[in-house]
């Protein structure tokens, strides 16, 4: 459920019209739902209600701060990735104490300013990042309570390139190598060793890969106890997979059930990340048709949004539903075709071989599902400007990142003294 609809034929994002939003901001723009972020935000809380458990929803998926600040407000924590996601969390009024740093490769720097911001909350993915983070909290004085991320080696069944739990991917420690690390991070200073974390994959469509790693899990702490290690806290990572075209993922209420009845009984906090889940359905981005082009064996829409705009369509063969903005009329007959942007890439596409009603240059297109992994992997490939952000709340809009400008851009360069106009040398 979201809250882009249709009313008098046009589509809307709460009560506001695309149109003149588009006629406002220009094009392309994502445009993001409060109604939904919180409504997802509510139905992932309710699914874990009846645990010991919090939310630190995963940045990553969707940083931009007013976000970070509506869901915050809600009662959200945060868990970061970079030292630059932990500014934006900071930023955006989430408390030091509900924000959990993960990430496979912390660097020093990275982890003395947490630990100087108060962020004591560290998962922990290699032997090397133990040892440099006892140091670290021995620096500032702090303690870290640390969970070591663990590898469950479970095939989490999504995409190759957003699968995380097997052995010959990068994260976490190797179950196998999991006591030892836990034996050599309780014997160096400046770490409260309490907690287990675990993140397979995003994108995940079926509970089993989820019931498997978590099961291990629950065998590990058992382990983990009897060597002697207090456990208090799980980190159950991010993952639930959301519907972009047909899949079928399964409700918060039933992954909700199973974290219950796989881990539920350990008496641990329970920690979850979801990103997607909470920011996926909440945001679109708007583009208009630039030309329509008829080849010989394809019809090409080109849209003046673009790979650099949303990447997920060629990194992860993602499907994304696009809707016209005015409404099609009822009984028009769709045609196959490629909607493109201009960059110079034959990956650049947001979908191929789409049936969609007959297309004019000016006209509006929604894609939806954009909210997550969208605006946050951009780039300014062939020296297109970020598209600007919009944060949609009732009949209210503010744009909560504006586009960025050309001259934004060059102003980043500059040329070395022996290329500079007047210089004579070389
Ligand atoms: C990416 C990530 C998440 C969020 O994943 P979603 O699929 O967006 O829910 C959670 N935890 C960690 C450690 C991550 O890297």
């Amino acid at each position: 459920m979201d809250h882009f609809q249709y009313r008098n034929g046009e589509l809307h994002a709460e009560g506001v019209a695309l149109g003149a939003l588009a006629e406002a901001v220009g094009t392309p723009f994502f445009c993001y739902s409060t109604a939904t972020l919180a409504r997802h935000y509510k139905v992932f809380e309710d699914a874990i209600a009846g645990l010991n458990a919090g939310i630190c929803y995963a940045i990553k998926a969707n940083s931009n701060i007013a976000v970070l600040a509506t869901l915050g407000r809600l009662g959200a924590g945060a868990d970061v990735v970079s030292g630059g996601e932990m500014v934006r969390a900071l930023e955006a009024g989430i408390a030091p104490d509900k924000i959990v740093f993960s990430g496979v490769g912390k660097t020093r720097d990275e982890l003395d300013r947490a630990l100087a911001a108060g962020v004591t909350h560290i998962n922990v993915e290699s032997y090397p990042e133990l040892d440099i983070l006892s140091a670290a909290s021995q620096a500032t004085g702090q303690t870290a309570d640390v969970a070591i991320r663990v590898n469950p080696d479970v095939d989490a069944k999504t995409h190759e390139k957003i699968s995380t739990g097997r052995k010959e991917d990068k994260f976490g420690i190797d179950l196998a190598l999991a006591r030892d690390a836990y034996r050599h991070a309780a014997e160096l200073p400046g770490l409260n060793v309490c907690g287990v974390a675990m993140h397979i994959g995003s994108q995940l469509t079926d509970l089993t890969p989820y019931r498997e790693a978590y099961t291990r899990m629950a065998e590990m702490v058992g382990v983990l106890r009897a060597d002697g290690h207090e456990i208090t806290h799980l980190d159950m990572g991010g993952g639930l997979g959301i519907t972009y075209g047909d899949e079928v993922a399964p409700t918060p209420a039933e992954y909700g059930t199973m974290v219950a009845e796989t881990v539920g009984n350990l008496g641990c906090r329970l920690t979850f990340e979801p990103g997607r889940m909470i920011a996926g359905n909440a945001g679109i981005l708007v583009t208009r048709v630039i030309f329509v082009k008829q080849g010989t064996a394809k019809r090409f829409c080109i849209v003046d949004g673009a790979m650099n705009d949303l990447i997920r369509p060629t990194l992860y063969s993602a499907h994304h539903e696009i809707v016209p903005v005015t409404e099609q009329q009822s009984g028009v007959d769709l045609l196959e075709m490629d909607v493109v942007g201009p960059i110079c890439e034959t990956g650049d596409y947001i979908a191929k071989d789409r049936a969609l009603p007959p297309l004019d240059s000016g006209d509006l297109l929604a894609v939806r599902t954009a909210g997550a992994y969208g605006a946050v992997m951009a780039s300014t490939y062939n020296t297109r400007p970020l598209a600007p952000e919009i944060l949609v709340d009732g009949d209210d809009y503010a744009v909560i990142r504006r586009r960025f400008t050309v001259q934004d851009m060059l102003a980043l360069e500059s040329l070395p003294p022996w290329l500079e106009s007047g210089s004579t040398t070389r």
